[in-house]
């Protein structure tokens, strides 16, 4: 089976100025592929530095990936060092150099003299196209065969190069005999232990498929990952697995892969034939944020009010002076009435509602920091409303309340009512 190292290219990565989001990226697309990564470094632009390692990395693997320093300015070194590491020189490509001419007519201004040299690629290599950008990537052999690839740093112009072609390349070339295929189920409303403890000997039992316990901000994912050589004999693999792990998890599983909460929600509600309104305070819109990421997103939300300060809950929603004098703005008294004044005031036949102590001060021995109240209220006020401690500096309180918030409302509407 082939074996690559990963390096990411670019001094800011060494000065901790730049996280290497690449690196990742690329080696799970390379995990699923059935290329082992036997290894990740960061390098600054320097470019006898970069030639060593990667002489140093072909000594041991079949190739090496490079990001980063392919554009047109002084530290961008990438290409001279591979270069040396190989002992070629450059030439130029005319389909590149055409290519890059094109797009910076597109952008409406005519290809600085410097972005030229952008078109000379190491003698032999195979160009990988940049249409997100100018710096076109290549493949470049050593005398031996052993490859280096190079691609862009910018990750918008790196990721589909790398899915568009170096992949496919790569497939090609070294036809691996079983790649990884993952499918996550997604949970909500139970803990990470307790799904642990439903499901874990499924866990001890199985080595391929494997199983994993992912806990997030307030959701628990269960990944399941087979090794197979193509997708039909990993769904036969996953398949059962994963029936029995929803068996399980019934009532809490509320999509699979890239679906996601506010999606299972937006479903919910197209199902029920209901439009949703958001009443916040502690969550200070980040509920409305992620009602509102998907598109389509109109057909299902009316709207919503961010009712930070007591005036507001009392002006928007219609809460009570003498409930919030009473009670406090952190009760389930207020949460009920501030969802029921949102379905009102919004003509929504369904709303949410968040207040609570985000911290890191305002909190009494009472009602602690991370205490929050949830309410849903139906138009017709049927309401629940529940209270939660969350553990957490302020941003962990908020998130964690917006991911509860909607998980309450997804309950909500697959009949949760005590
Ligand atoms: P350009 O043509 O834009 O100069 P380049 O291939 O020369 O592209 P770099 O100059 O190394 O790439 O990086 C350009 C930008 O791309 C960085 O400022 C950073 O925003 C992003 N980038 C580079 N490397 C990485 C990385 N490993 N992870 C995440 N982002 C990166
Ligand atoms: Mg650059």
């Amino acid at each position: 089976m082939a074996g690559v190292e990963l390096v990411a290219v670019g001094t800011e990565l060494l000065l901790g100025q730049l996280v290497d989001t690449n690196t990742p990226w690329i080696a799970q697309q390379l995990s699923a592929t059935g290329i082992d990564v036997f290894g990740t470094h960061a390098i600054g632009d320097n470019r006898e530095r970069i030639a060593s390692l990667v002489r140093d990395v072909l000594a041991r693997r079949d190739g090496a990936i490079l990001t980063g320093g392919l554009g047109p300015t002084v530290d961008d070194l990438t290409k001279e060092a591979v270069c040396d590491a190989l002992g070629l020189d450059t030439e130029l490509y005319e389909a590149a150099l055409t290519q890059m001419i094109a797009v910076f007519e597109s952008f409406g201004r005519p290809m600085p003299e410097n972005n030229r040299k952008q078109a000379a690629l190491p003698r032999g290599s195979r160009p990988m196209v940049n249409p997100n950008g100018t710096a076109p990537g290549f493949i470049v052999f050593a005398s031996d065969g052993r490859f280096v690839a190079c691609m862009p740093g910018v990750p918008s112009e790196m990721k589909p190069m790398m899915t568009a072609q170096l992949l496919p390349w790569l497939r090609e070339r070294f036809s691996p005999e079983a790649s990884i295929f993952t499918r996550v189920v997604h949970t909500i409303g139970i803990g990470e232990s307790d799904v642990d403890r439903r499901i874990e000997n499924l866990f001890r039992e199985s080595e391929n498929p494997k199983i994993a316990v992912l806990a997030h901000d307030g959701r628990t994912d269960v990944k399941i990952m087979a090794k197979a050589p193509d997708s039909a004999a990993a769904e036969r693999a996953i398949a059962p697995l994963q029936s029995e792990i929803e068996r399980r998890l019934d009532g809490f599983v509320y999509g699979h892969d890239d679906e996601t909460l506010a999606t299972a929600v937006a479903t919910s509600l197209h199902v029920a034939g209901l439009v949703v309104a958001t009443a916040e305070s502690c969550t200070g819109g980040r509920l409305a944020a992620a009602i509102t990421e998907r598109a389509g997103a109109s057909q299902t939300y009316a709207g919503g009010v961010i009712a930070y300060d007591n005036a507001v809950k009392i002006a928007s929603l219609g809460v009570p002076q003498p409930l919030l004098a009473q009670d406090g703005a952190v009760s389930r008294g207020v949460a009920e009435a501030m969802a029921r004044g949102a379905c009102t005031a919004f003509s929504a036949g369904i709303a949410v509602a968040t207040t609570g102590i985000a911290g890191p001060d305002g909190g009494t021995p009472d009602k602690p920091v991370g205490l929050v109240w949830f309410a849903v209220a139906m138009a017709d006020g049927t309401t629940i409303s529940r209270q939660v401690r969350f553990r957490g500096d302020r941003i962990v309180v908020q998130t964690r309340a917006t991911t509860y918030a909607l998980g309450l409302l997804w309950r909500f509407l697959r009949g949760e009512r005590d």
